[in-house]
């Protein structure tokens, strides 16, 4: 499932570098992931790392976009 950024996202730009494939853009007002791009950190991470770096726990699982 890939992540999406919600409302309480602060703009704060902390998670951007941190996703190993590019997943994560500056949008307007708040960051956005791309679902084709985001893996779950999956063959990365042990965890998803926009999670563990936001400080505002803004990056949730989207059902939306489960995993292919
Ligand atoms: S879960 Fe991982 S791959 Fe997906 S957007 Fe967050 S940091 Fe990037
Ligand atoms: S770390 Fe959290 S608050 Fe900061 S830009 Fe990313 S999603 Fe938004």
């Amino acid at each position: 499932m890939a992540y999406k950024i919600n409302e309480e996202c602060t703009a704060c730009g902390l998670c951007e570098p941190e996703c190993p494939v590019q997943a994560i853009t500056e949008g307007d007002p708040i960051y956005i992931i791309d679902p084709d791009k985001c893996v779950e950190c999956d063959g990365h991470f042990d965890e998803p790392q926009c999670v563990a770096v936001c400080p505002v726990d803004a990056p949730q699982p989207d059902p939306d976009h489960p995993k292919k």
